[in-house]
């Protein structure tokens, strides 16, 4: 790793702040970190944004919106959704989502290496947080399409996942981007930052890229939300380790690690599971990167109810171990172990009706067949006959006295199998059947640097670098090993607003000194 030192100013660079907060990244993080600033009395704060206007906002574009949230009943959802209709709140089970749920959820996840002083100011701050969005302009509404499922009559919410933005990715971004607009805050497109500037009491802003060529930009405070290195082969292959450079990206190219490298060489200390990474099954032929036109459609997320196979016609992970929110994100990784870095979803015609919507889109690799021997000549790259050994044996372990069902963990699992299913483990019987070819697609990496419970980055001997703050996916010591769904866009909220009200008095505070 190096050590460099950060670009001290020349003296035709010198003189004061241009801006008082700069905010690296124009995503959900960002954009919340640049409100912060505005709302902490920082008059002017810039955005620098490395993607064309066509293409900015990150990762958080593509989402479909889902964001993790306490609440303990209907009335903290309705805080961030009033527009509910009292007939579908008297047919729906919204449970509740504790505080102590979520810590739960964090801990298991991650296998009790979450740091706790993070993921509590995570959970506690994740309600506040989405009321102070809500104040800001971003709209939700409750997941009744992906969340919940209707059972006997009733709705009932599983997964702890009960709210999302309106519009997802596409209309998170527009209404942050409107509310900074609002506020004055402007966005520079196309200007990415490339290195911190420094001088003797800290960071004091940043050199940008221009068609015009390297251009220094001073500000007060300097807030790094610029994504971690999820789209940077080299990086992903170095860090992650052998074939990770080959595994499909699913959103944004722009997120190249730069923030990362800029802090690591102004002295900030590592934190968190570098070799780890949020990775997914997603479509084979889907395209390097993520494109906007499909969003998070080319993931395959209804395995729990269905096989996953593959070169061998073999199956590698119990398919039904957790609920898909609490699976998806670690299923990636086993996909890219299997020989050719692929693997087939199989599901027969009992199932079909409740995959998830992404699996009728036109850009599919799916194969139809009306028995299983056809299949098995369809599923290409996989062994045939050892696949008909696979379903012989799984259909004869399926617990079939086990009522099916979706909304809870059903236990209708196999016997004897020595890689078990779970739960909603469903015989291969009835025609058609449907297979989807899938390979690793990463969603965003897990090592960062590390920052305070004032968001400011720490360096090595563990103090904050001066003006310095940090918030978003470049945030390390939250996940390790695996993540529960949706939490990504509240840790981006929660740290982005805490990063960028201290960096707005930190500029206050060298106005003043
Ligand atoms: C397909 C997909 C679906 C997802 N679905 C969900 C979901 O439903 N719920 C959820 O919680 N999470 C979801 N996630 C994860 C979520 O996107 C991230 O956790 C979150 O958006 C990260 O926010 P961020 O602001 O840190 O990064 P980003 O949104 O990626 O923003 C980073 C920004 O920095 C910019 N940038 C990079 N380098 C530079 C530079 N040198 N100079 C200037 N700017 C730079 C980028 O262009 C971008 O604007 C999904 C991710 C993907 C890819």
């Amino acid at each position: 790793m190096t050590y460099a030192s950060p670009h001290r100013l020349t003296p035709e660079e010198e003189g004061g702040p241009e801006v008082d907060v700069i905010v690296v990244g124009a995503g959900n993080a960002a954009a919340c970190a640049a409100l912060a600033a505005r709302e902490a009395g920082a008059g002017k704060v810039l955005m620098l944004e490395a993607a064309p206007e066509a293409e900015a906002g990150g990762n958080s574009t593509y989402t479909a919106g889902a964001m993790r949230v306490t609440y303990e009943g209907i009335d903290d959802l309705r805080e961030l959704v009033p527009d509910v209709p009292d007939d579908l709140v008297a047919v729906t089970d919204f449970g509740s989502y504790g505080a102590d749920a979520f810590f739960d959820d964090m801990f298991r996840m991650t296998q009790f290496r979450t740091d706790p002083e993070l993921v509590e100011i995570l959970v506690r701050q994740s309600l506040p947080t989405l009321r102070w969005m809500r104040e800001q302009g971003v709209r939700f509404q409750l997941s009744f399409g992906r969340q919940a499922y209707k059972v006997d009559g009733r709705f009932r919410f599983w997964g702890g996942l009960a709210c999302e933005v309106w519009g997802g990715g596409p209309g998170l971004v527009e209404m942050l981007h409107a509310a900074c607009a609002r506020r004055g805050i402007e966005i520079r497109y196309a200007t990415p930052a490339t290195d911190l500037l420094r001088d003797d009491a800290g960071v004091c802003g940043v050199m940008v890229a221009t068609p015009e060529g390297r251009k220094a930009i001073r500000a007060g405070s300097v807030v790094l939300a610029c994504g971690g290195f999820e789209s940077n082969a080299e990086m992903r292959a170095r860090y992650l380790g052998p074939d990770w450079d080959l595994a499909k990206v699913r959103g944004t190219r722009f997120n190249m690690g730069d923030g990362i490298r800029m802090a690591l060489e102004a002295g900030a200390m590592p934190h968190g599971h570098w070799s780890g990474a949020h990775a997914v099954g997603w479509d084979r032929d889907a395209p390097a990167y993520g494109d906007l036109a499909v969003g998070d459609n080319y993931q395959k997320h209804s395995y729990p109810f269905g096989i996953m196979v593959n070169a061998n016609g073999e199956r590698f992970v119990d398919e039904g171990a957790d609920f898909r929110n609490y699976t998806y994100a670690k299923y990636g990784r086993e996909v890219l172990r299997q020989p050719g870095m692929f693997a087939w979803q199989v599901f027969d015609a009992k199932v079909l009706p409740m995959l998830r919507d992404e699996y009728r889109i036109r850009e599919v690799t799916k194969v139809t067949a009306n028995t299983l021997e056809e299949l098995a000549g369809k599923l290409e790259g996989v062994d045939p006959a050892r696949f008909l050994q696979t379903v012989r044996a799984y259909n004869a372990a399926v617990q079939t006295s086990v009522p099916f069902n979706p909304a809870i963990r059903d236990g209708r699992g196999t016997e004897g199998l020595a890689l078990p299913k779970s739960n909603w483990a469903n015989t291969l019987d009835q025609a058609p059947f449907e297979a989807y070819a899938i390979t690793c697609g990463v969603t965003f990496t897990f090592g960062g640097v590390k920052v305070s419970d004032r968001g400011e980055v720490m360096d090595r001997a563990g103090a904050a670098i001066p003006g310095l703050y940090s918030a978003g996916e470049m945030v390390g010591g939250i996940f390790y090993h695996n993540y529960p769904g949706g939490t990504g866009l509240t840790s981006g909220a929660v740290f982005g607003k805490l990063a960028g009200k201290n960096a707005g008095r930190h500029a206050l505070s060298l106005q003043t000194a």
